[in-house]
Protein backbone atom coordinates (compact mmCIF):
# COMPACT_ATOMS: atom_id res chain seq x y z
CA UNK A 1 0.00 0.00 0.00
CA UNK A 2 2.66 1.91 -0.11
CA UNK A 3 1.37 4.51 -2.79
CA UNK A 4 -1.70 5.24 -0.42
CA UNK A 5 -1.43 7.66 1.89
CA UNK A 6 -0.79 6.97 5.75
CA UNK A 7 -3.91 7.26 7.88
CA UNK A 8 -3.95 8.84 11.29
CA UNK A 9 -6.17 8.07 14.46
CA UNK A 10 -5.74 10.36 16.85
CA UNK A 11 -7.10 9.32 20.62
CA UNK A 12 -7.41 12.09 22.89
CA UNK A 13 -9.14 11.73 26.83
CA UNK A 14 -11.47 13.42 28.67
CA UNK A 15 -12.61 14.02 31.94
CA UNK A 16 -10.60 11.90 34.05
CA UNK A 17 -7.06 10.17 33.76
CA UNK A 18 -6.79 6.43 34.10
CA UNK A 19 -9.56 5.77 31.90
CA UNK A 20 -7.57 3.29 30.21
CA UNK A 21 -6.57 5.20 26.73
CA UNK A 22 -3.37 3.72 26.61
CA UNK A 23 -5.16 -0.26 26.15
CA UNK A 24 -8.17 1.69 24.05
CA UNK A 25 -5.39 3.02 21.78
CA UNK A 26 -3.67 -0.62 21.67
CA UNK A 27 -6.95 -2.31 20.85
CA UNK A 28 -7.80 -0.22 18.05
CA UNK A 29 -4.45 -0.75 17.13
CA UNK A 30 -4.60 -4.56 17.38
CA UNK A 31 -8.16 -4.81 15.27
CA UNK A 32 -6.64 -2.35 12.51
CA UNK A 33 -3.44 -4.63 12.31
CA UNK A 34 -5.48 -7.90 12.14
CA UNK A 35 -7.89 -6.28 9.36
CA UNK A 36 -4.33 -6.94 7.33
CA UNK A 37 -2.98 -2.96 7.55
CA UNK A 38 0.55 -2.02 8.99
CA UNK A 39 0.61 -0.07 11.91
CA UNK A 40 2.32 2.25 14.09
CA UNK A 41 1.73 3.73 17.19
CA UNK A 42 2.60 6.56 19.18
CA UNK A 43 2.56 7.90 22.68
CA UNK A 44 2.88 12.05 23.24
CA UNK A 45 3.24 12.62 26.80
CA UNK A 46 3.03 15.87 27.80
CA UNK A 47 5.10 15.86 30.74
CA UNK A 48 8.31 18.49 30.78
CA UNK A 49 10.39 14.88 31.88
CA UNK A 50 12.52 14.43 28.79
CA UNK A 51 11.21 10.54 29.39
CA UNK A 52 9.17 9.09 32.75
CA UNK A 53 13.32 7.40 33.78
CA UNK A 54 13.65 9.65 36.55
CA UNK A 55 10.33 9.70 38.03
CA UNK A 56 9.15 8.00 41.23
CA UNK A 57 7.13 4.83 40.65
CA UNK A 58 3.94 6.84 42.44
CA UNK A 59 4.24 9.54 39.81
CA UNK A 60 4.46 7.67 36.81
CA UNK A 61 4.02 3.73 36.56
CA UNK A 62 6.48 1.09 35.24
CA UNK A 63 9.46 2.78 32.66
CA UNK A 64 8.77 0.67 29.66
CA UNK A 65 12.05 -0.32 28.35
CA UNK A 66 12.65 -0.95 24.08
CA UNK A 67 15.37 -2.82 22.72
CA UNK A 68 16.76 0.39 21.92
CA UNK A 69 17.18 1.51 25.18
CA UNK A 70 14.54 4.22 24.74
CA UNK A 71 12.88 4.71 28.65
CA UNK A 72 9.17 5.08 27.95
CA UNK A 73 5.67 5.50 28.66
CA UNK A 74 3.80 2.12 30.28
CA UNK A 75 1.39 2.18 27.37
CA UNK A 76 3.83 1.38 24.75
CA UNK A 77 4.10 -2.22 26.69
CA UNK A 78 0.51 -2.15 25.89
CA UNK A 79 1.22 -1.65 21.83
CA UNK A 80 3.65 -3.88 21.95
CA UNK A 81 1.60 -6.62 23.40
CA UNK A 82 -1.86 -6.50 21.45
CA UNK A 83 0.21 -5.46 18.72
CA UNK A 84 3.14 -7.36 16.49
CA UNK A 85 5.15 -3.61 15.82
CA UNK A 86 8.22 -3.53 17.82
CA UNK A 87 8.34 0.01 19.32
CA UNK A 88 11.49 1.80 19.46
CA UNK A 89 12.02 5.25 20.91
CA UNK A 90 9.92 6.75 17.89
CA UNK A 91 7.21 5.68 19.64
CA UNK A 92 6.88 8.18 22.26
CA UNK A 93 7.38 11.61 22.16
CA UNK A 94 7.58 14.14 25.52
CA UNK A 95 7.03 17.69 25.95
CA UNK A 96 10.99 17.51 27.35
CA UNK A 97 12.03 16.23 24.22
CA UNK A 98 10.62 18.68 21.83
CA UNK A 99 11.65 21.60 23.07
CA UNK A 100 15.03 20.30 23.75
CA UNK A 101 15.26 19.78 19.85
CA UNK A 102 13.42 23.38 19.87
CA UNK A 103 15.99 25.01 21.96
CA UNK A 104 18.56 23.32 20.26
CA UNK A 105 17.61 24.04 16.77
CA UNK A 106 17.30 27.63 18.25
CA UNK A 107 20.77 27.62 19.69
CA UNK A 108 22.30 26.26 16.61
CA UNK A 109 20.74 29.25 14.76
CA UNK A 110 18.50 27.06 12.58
CA UNK A 111 15.32 29.58 13.29
CA UNK A 112 16.86 32.40 11.05
CA UNK A 113 16.48 35.42 13.70
CA UNK A 114 12.78 33.96 14.22
CA UNK A 115 10.91 34.43 17.54
CA UNK A 116 10.87 30.86 18.30
CA UNK A 117 6.78 30.54 19.74
CA UNK A 118 4.80 27.30 20.83
CA UNK A 119 3.03 27.71 17.21
CA UNK A 120 4.36 27.21 14.83
CA UNK A 121 8.04 26.01 16.29
CA UNK A 122 6.34 23.81 18.49
CA UNK A 123 3.73 22.51 16.77
CA UNK A 124 5.80 22.13 13.43
CA UNK A 125 8.58 19.74 15.95
CA UNK A 126 5.46 17.74 17.32
CA UNK A 127 4.03 17.13 13.91
CA UNK A 128 7.45 16.10 12.34
CA UNK A 129 7.62 13.49 14.68
CA UNK A 130 4.27 12.25 14.35
CA UNK A 131 5.19 11.52 10.56
CA UNK A 132 8.56 9.88 11.70
CA UNK A 133 6.19 7.37 13.92
CA UNK A 134 4.28 7.14 11.39
CA UNK A 135 7.08 6.41 8.39
CA UNK A 136 6.18 3.77 6.28
CA UNK A 137 2.72 2.71 7.44
CA UNK A 138 -0.91 2.25 6.05
CA UNK A 139 -2.09 3.61 9.52
CA UNK A 140 -0.46 5.25 12.72
CA UNK A 141 -2.38 5.51 15.80
CA UNK A 142 -1.49 8.43 18.09
CA UNK A 143 -2.62 8.67 21.84
CA UNK A 144 -2.13 12.19 23.40
CA UNK A 145 -1.31 11.68 27.23
CA UNK A 146 -3.22 13.43 29.60
CA UNK A 147 -6.82 14.44 29.57
CA UNK A 148 -8.48 17.61 27.71
CA UNK A 149 -8.50 20.63 29.82
CA UNK A 150 -4.50 20.25 30.72
CA UNK A 151 -2.90 23.48 30.11
CA UNK A 152 0.57 21.36 29.19
CA UNK A 153 -1.30 19.42 26.24
CA UNK A 154 -2.62 21.65 24.23
CA UNK A 155 0.86 22.30 22.32
CA UNK A 156 0.36 18.73 21.40
CA UNK A 157 -3.74 18.78 20.99
CA UNK A 158 -3.11 21.44 18.54
CA UNK A 159 -0.20 19.73 16.71
CA UNK A 160 -3.21 16.82 15.88
CA UNK A 161 -5.54 19.46 15.02
CA UNK A 162 -3.53 20.90 12.18
CA UNK A 163 -2.38 17.29 11.07
CA UNK A 164 -6.21 16.51 9.51
CA UNK A 165 -5.23 20.11 7.13
CA UNK A 166 -1.85 18.68 6.44
CA UNK A 167 -2.31 15.14 5.46
CA UNK A 168 -6.44 16.13 3.77
CA UNK A 169 -9.26 15.24 5.70
CA UNK A 170 -10.38 11.74 4.68
CA UNK A 171 -6.59 10.67 6.19
CA UNK A 172 -7.08 11.69 9.60
CA UNK A 173 -10.20 11.15 12.47
CA UNK A 174 -10.71 11.95 15.97
CA UNK A 175 -11.75 9.53 19.04
CA UNK A 176 -12.34 10.92 22.11
CA UNK A 177 -12.69 8.23 24.68
CA UNK A 178 -14.38 9.93 27.67
CA UNK A 179 -16.19 8.80 31.21
CA UNK A 180 -20.24 8.02 31.39
CA UNK A 181 -20.39 7.83 35.13
CA UNK A 182 -22.89 5.57 36.97
CA UNK A 183 -24.21 7.79 39.92
CA UNK A 184 -25.95 5.47 42.27
CA UNK A 185 -27.54 7.90 44.40
CA UNK A 186 -30.00 8.30 41.59
CA UNK A 187 -29.48 5.27 39.95
CA UNK A 188 -28.37 6.76 36.51
CA UNK A 189 -25.32 7.15 33.84
CA UNK A 190 -24.48 10.98 33.32
CA UNK A 191 -23.42 12.32 30.01
CA UNK A 192 -22.64 15.42 31.26
CA UNK A 193 -19.12 15.08 31.90
CA UNK A 194 -19.16 13.68 28.23
CA UNK A 195 -20.57 16.85 26.94
CA UNK A 196 -18.28 19.40 28.60
CA UNK A 197 -15.22 17.01 27.56
CA UNK A 198 -16.12 17.32 24.20
CA UNK A 199 -17.44 20.95 24.23
CA UNK A 200 -13.62 21.53 25.35
CA UNK A 201 -12.44 19.67 22.67
CA UNK A 202 -14.51 21.79 19.92
CA UNK A 203 -13.17 25.04 21.86
CA UNK A 204 -10.11 24.04 20.22
CA UNK A 205 -11.00 23.14 17.10
CA UNK A 206 -11.57 19.30 17.30
CA UNK A 207 -14.78 17.82 16.67
CA UNK A 208 -14.59 14.15 17.30
CA UNK A 209 -15.38 11.73 15.12
CA UNK A 210 -15.93 8.59 17.14
CA UNK A 211 -16.66 9.23 20.74
CA UNK A 212 -15.65 6.00 22.97
CA UNK A 213 -17.58 6.16 26.25
CA UNK A 214 -15.90 4.24 29.30
CA UNK A 215 -18.88 3.16 31.75
CA UNK A 216 -19.31 0.40 34.18
CA UNK A 217 -22.56 -1.20 32.27
CA UNK A 218 -22.87 -0.63 28.34
CA UNK A 219 -24.42 2.46 27.14
CA UNK A 220 -28.31 2.37 26.45
CA UNK A 221 -29.50 3.16 22.61
CA UNK A 222 -31.28 6.25 24.46
CA UNK A 223 -27.64 7.45 26.21
CA UNK A 224 -26.08 7.05 22.95
CA UNK A 225 -28.46 9.39 21.14
CA UNK A 226 -28.22 11.90 23.58
CA UNK A 227 -24.49 11.92 23.57
CA UNK A 228 -24.60 12.19 19.69
CA UNK A 229 -27.05 15.21 20.15
CA UNK A 230 -24.94 16.92 22.13
CA UNK A 231 -21.38 16.44 20.67
CA UNK A 232 -23.06 16.72 16.89
CA UNK A 233 -22.32 13.80 15.90
CA UNK A 234 -24.02 10.56 14.37
CA UNK A 235 -25.44 8.03 17.05
CA UNK A 236 -23.61 5.64 15.35
CA UNK A 237 -20.49 7.18 15.51
CA UNK A 238 -20.83 6.50 19.86
CA UNK A 239 -19.41 3.99 20.84
CA UNK A 240 -19.14 2.44 24.57
CA UNK A 241 -16.30 0.09 26.68
CA UNK A 242 -18.02 -1.14 29.65
CA UNK A 243 -15.84 -2.54 32.28
CA UNK A 244 -14.26 -5.77 31.23
CA UNK A 245 -12.38 -8.68 33.93
CA UNK A 246 -9.87 -8.45 31.19
CA UNK A 247 -7.88 -6.05 28.88
CA UNK A 248 -7.54 -8.33 26.02
CA UNK A 249 -11.44 -8.70 25.67
CA UNK A 250 -11.27 -4.66 24.66
CA UNK A 251 -10.80 -5.77 21.11
CA UNK A 252 -13.46 -8.17 20.69
CA UNK A 253 -15.68 -5.74 22.59
CA UNK A 254 -15.25 -3.32 20.36
CA UNK A 255 -15.03 -5.31 17.27
CA UNK A 256 -18.59 -6.49 18.25
CA UNK A 257 -20.02 -2.85 18.42
CA UNK A 258 -17.97 -2.48 14.49
CA UNK A 259 -15.23 0.50 15.91
CA UNK A 260 -12.98 -0.77 13.47
CA UNK A 261 -15.22 -1.03 10.46
CA UNK A 262 -16.59 2.42 11.40
CA UNK A 263 -12.70 3.60 11.38
CA UNK A 264 -12.37 2.15 8.19
CA UNK A 265 -15.41 3.50 6.67
CA UNK A 266 -14.16 6.89 7.91
CA UNK A 267 -10.91 6.85 6.77
CA UNK A 268 -11.57 5.09 3.43
CA UNK A 269 -9.62 2.20 3.88
CA UNK A 270 -10.05 -1.05 2.06
CA UNK A 271 -9.62 -3.94 4.14
CA UNK A 272 -11.06 -7.24 5.11
CA UNK A 273 -12.73 -7.97 8.35
CA UNK A 274 -10.41 -9.00 11.33
CA UNK A 275 -9.91 -12.65 12.12
CA UNK A 276 -9.96 -12.88 15.93
CA UNK A 277 -9.74 -16.53 17.06
CA UNK A 278 -6.70 -16.17 19.08
CA UNK A 279 -7.74 -13.16 20.84
CA UNK A 280 -10.95 -15.10 21.86
CA UNK A 281 -9.25 -18.05 22.84
CA UNK A 282 -6.71 -15.91 25.29
CA UNK A 283 -10.00 -14.37 26.48
CA UNK A 284 -12.11 -17.84 27.17
CA UNK A 285 -8.68 -19.32 28.89
CA UNK A 286 -8.37 -16.47 31.12
CA UNK A 287 -11.99 -16.55 31.65
CA UNK A 288 -11.97 -20.36 32.42
CA UNK A 289 -11.98 -21.57 36.30
CA UNK A 290 -8.41 -23.22 35.37
CA UNK A 291 -6.56 -22.09 37.94
CA UNK A 292 -2.94 -23.54 37.33
CA UNK A 293 -0.93 -21.79 39.76
CA UNK A 294 -0.09 -19.27 42.64
CA UNK A 295 2.50 -16.67 42.00
CA UNK A 296 3.66 -14.56 45.49
CA UNK A 297 4.77 -11.55 43.86
CA UNK A 298 7.53 -9.76 46.69
CA UNK A 299 8.49 -6.49 46.24
CA UNK A 300 8.53 -2.70 47.69
CA UNK A 301 5.65 -1.47 45.06
CA UNK A 302 3.95 -4.49 45.26
CA UNK A 303 0.90 -2.86 46.06
CA UNK A 304 1.27 0.09 42.73
CA UNK A 305 -0.35 -2.41 39.97
CA UNK A 306 0.97 0.22 37.26
CA UNK A 307 4.62 0.08 38.55
CA UNK A 308 5.06 -3.86 37.27
CA UNK A 309 2.61 -3.83 34.52
CA UNK A 310 5.01 -5.84 32.22
CA UNK A 311 5.55 -8.28 35.39
CA UNK A 312 2.03 -9.12 35.65
CA UNK A 313 0.96 -9.32 32.12
CA UNK A 314 4.07 -11.47 31.43
CA UNK A 315 3.10 -13.89 34.39
CA UNK A 316 -0.45 -14.38 33.34
CA UNK A 317 0.99 -15.02 29.56
CA UNK A 318 3.07 -17.55 31.60
CA UNK A 319 0.21 -19.43 33.04
CA UNK A 320 -1.64 -19.49 29.01
CA UNK A 321 1.59 -21.10 28.27
CA UNK A 322 0.33 -23.55 30.69
CA UNK A 323 -3.23 -23.52 29.75
CA UNK A 324 -4.98 -21.57 32.45
CA UNK A 325 -4.90 -18.83 34.48
CA UNK A 326 -2.43 -17.72 37.38
CA UNK A 327 -3.68 -16.16 40.68
CA UNK A 328 -1.41 -13.66 42.07
CA UNK A 329 -0.28 -12.83 45.44
CA UNK A 330 1.37 -9.52 46.44
CA UNK A 331 3.86 -9.97 49.31
CA UNK A 332 5.27 -7.00 50.77
CA UNK A 333 8.99 -7.96 51.16
CA UNK A 334 8.73 -5.61 54.70
CA UNK A 335 6.68 -7.87 56.25
CA UNK A 336 8.78 -11.46 55.76
CA UNK A 337 10.47 -12.43 58.63
CA UNK A 338 13.36 -15.42 59.37
CA UNK A 339 11.42 -17.47 61.43
CA UNK A 340 8.38 -18.76 59.51
CA UNK A 341 7.39 -18.30 55.62
CA UNK A 342 4.21 -16.92 56.38
CA UNK A 343 2.28 -15.83 52.85
CA UNK A 344 4.97 -17.86 51.16
CA UNK A 345 3.74 -21.13 52.17
CA UNK A 346 1.00 -20.95 50.21
CA UNK A 347 2.03 -19.99 47.05
CA UNK A 348 3.41 -22.55 44.45
CA UNK A 349 6.07 -19.84 42.97
CA UNK A 350 7.90 -17.27 44.11
CA UNK A 351 9.17 -13.78 42.44
CA UNK A 352 11.31 -11.18 43.45
CA UNK A 353 11.10 -8.44 40.35
CA UNK A 354 13.52 -5.86 39.63
CA UNK A 355 13.40 -2.51 41.87
CA UNK A 356 16.05 0.47 43.22
CA UNK A 357 16.72 1.63 46.44
CA UNK A 358 17.60 -0.14 49.64
CA UNK A 359 13.80 -0.42 51.21
CA UNK A 360 12.94 -4.30 51.36
CA UNK A 361 16.11 -5.61 50.66
CA UNK A 362 16.39 -7.32 53.26
CA UNK A 363 12.61 -8.96 53.16
CA UNK A 364 13.70 -10.16 49.39
CA UNK A 365 16.61 -11.71 50.45
CA UNK A 366 14.22 -13.53 53.01
CA UNK A 367 11.91 -14.70 50.46
CA UNK A 368 15.21 -15.85 47.88
CA UNK A 369 16.15 -18.27 51.27
CA UNK A 370 12.27 -19.61 51.90
CA UNK A 371 12.66 -20.40 48.47
CA UNK A 372 15.73 -22.10 48.28
CA UNK A 373 14.93 -23.98 51.59
CA UNK A 374 11.68 -24.89 50.67
CA UNK A 375 12.55 -25.73 47.05
CA UNK A 376 9.87 -23.49 45.87
CA UNK A 377 10.09 -22.28 42.22
CA UNK A 378 11.70 -19.22 42.46
CA UNK A 379 12.38 -16.11 39.43
CA UNK A 380 14.47 -13.34 40.24
CA UNK A 381 14.42 -10.44 37.84
CA UNK A 382 17.00 -7.90 37.77
CA UNK A 383 17.24 -6.46 41.85
CA UNK A 384 15.14 -9.92 42.11
CA UNK A 385 18.45 -11.80 40.53
CA UNK A 386 21.15 -9.69 42.32
CA UNK A 387 19.30 -10.70 45.86
CA UNK A 388 19.61 -13.72 44.94
CA UNK A 389 22.81 -13.92 44.85
CA UNK A 390 23.70 -11.87 47.81
CA UNK A 391 21.09 -14.71 49.42
CA UNK A 392 23.52 -17.52 47.93
CA UNK A 393 26.91 -15.81 49.09
CA UNK A 394 25.80 -15.04 51.99
CA UNK A 395 23.63 -18.74 53.59
CA UNK A 396 25.78 -21.17 51.15
CA UNK A 397 29.50 -19.63 50.46
CA UNK A 398 29.11 -18.32 53.69
CA UNK A 399 30.17 -15.08 52.70
CA UNK A 400 29.28 -13.07 55.84
CA UNK A 401 27.18 -9.71 55.30
CA UNK A 402 27.84 -10.10 51.66
CA UNK A 403 25.77 -7.43 49.74
CA UNK A 404 25.61 -5.18 46.83
CA UNK A 405 26.80 -1.80 46.83
CA UNK A 406 24.03 -0.02 46.25
CA UNK A 407 22.52 -0.92 49.42
CA UNK A 408 25.75 -1.21 51.36
CA UNK A 409 28.95 0.10 50.36
CA UNK A 410 31.00 -0.67 52.92
CA UNK A 411 30.31 -4.75 52.60
CA UNK A 412 33.28 -7.06 53.03
CA UNK A 413 31.70 -8.67 50.22
CA UNK A 414 30.69 -6.69 47.42
CA UNK A 415 28.95 -9.71 45.23
CA UNK A 416 27.02 -7.27 43.38
CA UNK A 417 29.00 -4.16 42.42
CA UNK A 418 28.21 -1.06 40.40
CA UNK A 419 29.59 -1.85 36.67
CA UNK A 420 32.83 -0.87 35.50
CA UNK A 421 31.07 1.49 32.72
CA UNK A 422 28.97 3.24 35.19
CA UNK A 423 31.75 4.57 37.42
CA UNK A 424 31.74 8.31 37.12
CA UNK A 425 28.27 8.60 35.24
CA UNK A 426 26.67 11.71 37.19
CA UNK A 427 23.63 12.06 35.41
CA UNK A 428 20.36 10.52 36.21
CA UNK A 429 18.49 10.27 33.13
CA UNK A 430 19.34 7.93 30.51
CA UNK A 431 22.56 6.94 31.75
CA UNK A 432 21.83 3.13 32.77
CA UNK A 433 22.78 0.31 31.22
CA UNK A 434 19.71 0.12 28.96
CA UNK A 435 18.03 -2.01 25.94
CA UNK A 436 18.84 -4.89 24.09
CA UNK A 437 21.54 -6.87 25.07
CA UNK A 438 22.80 -10.31 23.95
CA UNK A 439 23.60 -13.25 25.99
CA UNK A 440 24.71 -16.81 25.72
CA UNK A 441 23.26 -19.66 27.26
CA UNK A 442 25.20 -22.47 28.76
CA UNK A 443 24.53 -25.86 27.47
CA UNK A 444 22.33 -27.89 30.24
CA UNK A 445 21.03 -24.78 32.03
CA UNK A 446 17.68 -24.66 32.87
CA UNK A 447 17.77 -20.91 31.10
CA UNK A 448 18.54 -23.11 27.69
CA UNK A 449 16.05 -25.65 28.19
CA UNK A 450 13.43 -22.75 28.68
CA UNK A 451 14.69 -20.87 25.78
CA UNK A 452 15.66 -23.67 23.30
CA UNK A 453 18.01 -21.61 22.09
CA UNK A 454 22.04 -20.93 22.72
CA UNK A 455 21.89 -17.42 22.12
CA UNK A 456 19.21 -14.89 22.82
CA UNK A 457 18.71 -10.68 23.24
CA UNK A 458 16.88 -9.30 26.27
CA UNK A 459 15.91 -5.53 27.19
CA UNK A 460 17.80 -4.28 30.36
CA UNK A 461 17.66 -1.33 32.56
CA UNK A 462 20.49 -1.71 35.59
CA UNK A 463 23.57 -0.12 37.18
CA UNK A 464 24.96 -2.98 39.00
CA UNK A 465 25.89 -6.22 38.13
CA UNK A 466 27.19 -9.50 39.70
CA UNK A 467 30.96 -8.82 40.82
CA UNK A 468 33.74 -10.83 38.71
CA UNK A 469 35.86 -11.05 41.42
CA UNK A 470 33.57 -13.35 43.42
CA UNK A 471 32.41 -15.80 40.40
CA UNK A 472 35.15 -18.74 40.99
CA UNK A 473 34.14 -18.81 44.40
CA UNK A 474 30.51 -18.42 44.03
CA UNK A 475 30.64 -21.20 41.29
CA UNK A 476 32.43 -23.47 43.57
CA UNK A 477 29.62 -23.41 45.92
CA UNK A 478 27.28 -24.69 43.31
CA UNK A 479 25.89 -21.39 41.92
CA UNK A 480 25.83 -21.72 38.35
CA UNK A 481 26.15 -18.90 35.96
CA UNK A 482 23.88 -19.92 33.13
CA UNK A 483 23.65 -16.89 30.90
CA UNK A 484 26.49 -14.42 30.37
CA UNK A 485 27.29 -11.63 27.83
CA UNK A 486 29.05 -12.98 24.23
CA UNK A 487 32.81 -11.73 26.35
CA UNK A 488 31.92 -13.33 29.24
CA UNK A 489 32.92 -10.57 31.18
CA UNK A 490 28.88 -9.71 32.57
CA UNK A 491 26.57 -12.00 34.45
CA UNK A 492 23.44 -12.31 32.59
CA UNK A 493 21.60 -14.96 34.08
CA UNK A 494 22.00 -17.32 37.23
CA UNK A 495 20.68 -20.78 38.23
CA UNK A 496 21.22 -23.25 40.94
CA UNK A 497 20.87 -27.36 40.55
CA UNK A 498 19.12 -29.26 43.28
CA UNK A 499 16.70 -27.04 43.07
CA UNK A 500 13.18 -27.48 41.11
CA UNK A 501 13.75 -24.61 39.43
CA UNK A 502 15.52 -21.51 41.11
CA UNK A 503 16.39 -18.91 38.14
CA UNK A 504 17.27 -15.22 38.10
CA UNK A 505 17.99 -12.91 35.02
CA UNK A 506 20.19 -9.52 34.87
CA UNK A 507 17.97 -8.43 31.94
CA UNK A 508 13.65 -7.76 32.15
CA UNK A 509 12.35 -10.23 30.13
CA UNK A 510 8.39 -9.29 31.00
CA UNK A 511 9.57 -6.17 28.28
CA UNK A 512 8.90 -8.94 25.46
CA UNK A 513 6.30 -11.29 26.75
CA UNK A 514 2.95 -11.38 24.65
CA UNK A 515 -0.30 -12.90 25.17
CA UNK A 516 0.24 -14.82 22.22
CA UNK A 517 3.99 -15.34 22.46
CA UNK A 518 4.43 -15.81 26.09
CA UNK A 519 8.29 -15.37 27.39
CA UNK A 520 10.02 -18.97 27.90
CA UNK A 521 11.41 -17.83 30.91
CA UNK A 522 7.84 -16.89 32.28
CA UNK A 523 6.43 -20.21 30.56
CA UNK A 524 8.94 -22.41 32.37
CA UNK A 525 8.85 -20.86 35.59
CA UNK A 526 5.11 -21.26 36.05
CA UNK A 527 5.09 -24.48 34.61
CA UNK A 528 7.66 -25.49 37.49
CA UNK A 529 5.42 -23.79 39.91
CA UNK A 530 2.02 -25.88 38.08
CA UNK A 531 4.46 -29.19 38.91
CA UNK A 532 5.34 -27.80 42.53
CA UNK A 533 1.18 -27.35 42.80
CA UNK A 534 0.47 -30.91 42.14
CA UNK A 535 2.67 -32.87 43.71
CA UNK A 536 1.76 -30.93 46.85
N1 LIG B 1 18.96 -1.37 41.35
C1 LIG B 1 19.56 -2.42 40.58
C2 LIG B 1 20.58 -1.89 39.57
O1 LIG B 1 20.59 -0.73 39.28
C3 LIG B 1 18.51 -3.23 39.88
C4 LIG B 1 17.77 -2.48 38.84
C5 LIG B 1 16.50 -3.15 38.40
O2 LIG B 1 16.00 -4.06 39.06
N2 LIG B 1 15.93 -2.71 37.30
O3 LIG B 1 21.35 -2.65 39.05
Amino acid sequence: MADKPTKFVFVTGGVVSGLGKGVAAASIGALMENRGLKISMLKMDPYINVDPGTMNPYQHGEVFVTDDGAETDLDLGHYERFTTEPVSKVNNLTTGQVYDAVIGKERRGEYLGKTVQVIPHVTDEIKTRILRAAEGVDACIVEVGGTIGDIEGLPHIEAIRQMRADVGPGNAIYIHLTLVPYISAVGEMKTKPTQHSVKALREIGIQPDIVLCRCEKPLSQELKDKIALFCSTSPATVFDCPDVDTIYAVPLLLNQQGLDDKIAEMLNIWSRAPALDRWQKVVATLRSSNKVARIGVVGKYVHLIDFYKSLHEALLHGGLANGGKVDLEFIDAEELNDQSPGALADVDGILVPGGFGERGTEGKIRAVKWARELKKPFFGICLGMQMMVVEFARHVAGLQNANSTEFDPQTPHPVIDLMESQRGVEDKGATMRLGAYPCKLIEGSLAQAAYQKDEISERHRHRYEVNNHYRKTLAEQGLVFSGLAPDEQLVEMCEIKEHPWFVGCQFHPEFKSKPFDPHPLFAAFVAAAVKAREAK
